[in-house]
C-alpha cells in the first residue's frame, strides 16, 4: 500500500530509525517519543490493525510480539516497560498499520493520561 506510512517506512521510501529486524517485522524509533524508550513494531505486511492481523496471520501476530519483547531487553528494559496496540478510533490508533508500542525507561503510570 503505497499511501501507508509504515508500508513506505519498512520500503524505505521514508527514512526512520532502525532497532531491530526480522525477516517479517521491523522496529524503529518513535517520531515523537512518548517515553525515554519508544519503539514502534510492524509487521512488514500490510494489516490496518491488531484484530486484522489476528484474523489474517496470528503467527505474524507473535512475531510481531516477540519482536516487541527483543526490543525491550536490548533496549534494558530490565524494570519493565508497556505494550501497546491502540487499536480503532476509540483506541486512538492514527497510523492504520498495525504496530505495537514499546514504552519504557521511566515509571508508567496507569491508566495513562
Ligand atoms: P498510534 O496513535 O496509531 O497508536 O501511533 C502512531 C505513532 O506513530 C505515534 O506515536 C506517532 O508519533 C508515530 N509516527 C507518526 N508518524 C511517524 C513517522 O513518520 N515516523 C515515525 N518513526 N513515527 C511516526
Ligand atoms: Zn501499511
Amino acid at each position: 500500500m503505497s499511501d501507508c506510512l509504515f508500508c513506505r517506512i519498512v520500503a524505505g521510501e521514508i527514512p526512520s530509525t532502525p532497532v531491530h529486524e526480522t525477516d517479517r517485522t521491523l522496529a524503529f524509533r518513535d517520531l515523537d517519543p512518548k517515553a525515554p524508550t519508544h519503539v514502534l513494531v510492524v509487521p512488514k505486511p500490510h494489516h490496518a490493525d491488531v484484530a486484522a492481523l489476528s484474523d489474517a496471520d496470528p503467527a505474524l501476530l507473535a512475531d510481531v510480539m516477540a519482536a516487541a519483547v527483543a526490543v525491550a531487553r536490548a533496549e534494558g528494559l530490565g524494570d519493565g516497560y508497556r505494550l501497546v496496540a491502540n487499536t480503532g478510533a476509540d483506541g486512538g490508533q492514527t497510523v492504520h498499520h498495525v504496530h505495537v508500542h514499546v514504552l519504557g525507561g521511566r515509571g508508567l503510570t496507569w491508566p495513562p493520561g
